[in-house]
């Protein structure tokens, strides 16, 4: 067993962590992508979140009475009253550029999930979809933001490839191997792991877990409460214009009923032949992604 590997296991045994576990039902995880200056025309993905707009909303998060936490916090320390956690997934530079000034200027924290291939320079798994081609983090930025103390780093797989798809000895290298990297590059334990295109099964959970990681981290499909499934961790998903209000909603208890009520009814129009494809009766956009798995870049 590595060293990172031990300090994980230990981390499982901690009883902060069994502590912090027992008395956690609800840990609202958001879900970010790019920081940008300006969100470009007719972008392929809602991905942008402008700066001016992150930093409203964490002027709301804070005056609601949040503190933001890293997976890590978990088993260091009891967790604080109102606790939540901010995700970025794929390590864009624009989170080094135009997230860690917010971060310091707020006193905040964020967790970022990067790819294990250090040699990826931009988001290739997009670009054949015709998305531009977008500059991610080098490994110095990486680690001044380590280092500033405000960002946690986790696991997005080697490639950013969907781990569905993959034969299982490949999809075991794509998770393990991201860790070593990481943790190599890194010096700590990497322990949370976000599945690429927030695609997963029973099986790629299951490599996860046996990787070491602690937490798996989907989409908004998962579990209400935070300790349900450590393999599967909820995350709220919000629109580049949101504000207080949006976010109220989305981290209350009613939201996740609503959204599978939502679901309901829109899968039951489908059977009903009520949106064909092509149509122009097609479901406001935000609903046809119910289908899709894709929401996660
Ligand atoms: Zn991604």
């Amino acid at each position: 067993m590595g060293r990172a590997e031990a300090n994980s296991q230990r981390v499982h045994l901690n009883g902060i962590f069994q502590a912090n576990l027992s008395k956690l039902k609800r840990l609202p995880v958001l879900v970010f992508h790019r920081v940008v200056e300006e969100i470009p025309d007719g972008p392929l993905y809602d991905i942008h979140f402008t700066r001016e707009n992150l930093d409203r909303l964490m002027r709301s998060i804070r005056k609601m009475g949040y503190e933001t936490i890293h997976f890590e916090d978990l088993s260091a320390r009891p967790i604080p009253r109102k606790p939540i956690i901010l995700t970025f997934d794929d390590g864009y530079e624009d989170n080094y550029l135009h997230l860690l000034p917010l971060l310091q200027k707020h006193g905040m924290k964020a967790v970022i999930y990067l790819l294990g291939d250090r040699t990826i320079p931009h988001n290739i798994w997009d670009i054949p979809k015709g998305a531009p081609k977008v500059q991610l983090m080098t490994n110095d930025q990486i680690l001044e933001m380590a280092k500033s103390g405000w960002v946690e780093f986790g696991s997005h797989s080697m490639t950013h490839v969907d781990l569905t798809q993959l034969p299982p000895d490949e999809m075991e290298r794509e998770i393990r191997d991201c860790k070593s990297s990481l943790e190599g590059l890194l010096g700590k334990p990497v322990i949370s792991f976000a599945y690429p295109f927030g695609r997963f099964n029973e099986s790629v959970k299951r490599g996860v877990s046996e990787a070491g990681y602690l937490f798996g981290i989907a989409v908004e499909w998962s579990p209400d409460d935070f300790s349900d499934d450590l393999m599967e961790i909820r995350r709220i998903c919000l629109s580049p214009d949101a504000g207080g209000v949006e976010f109220f909603w989305k981290t209350s208890i009613l939201f996740p009923a609503f959204r599978r009520w939502q679901r309901r009814l829109f899968r039951r129009h489908l059977r009903l032949g009520g949106w064909r494809f092509g149509s122009r009766h097609r479901p406001p956009k935000h609903m046809e992604k119910v289908n899709g798995p894709k929401e996660d870049r």
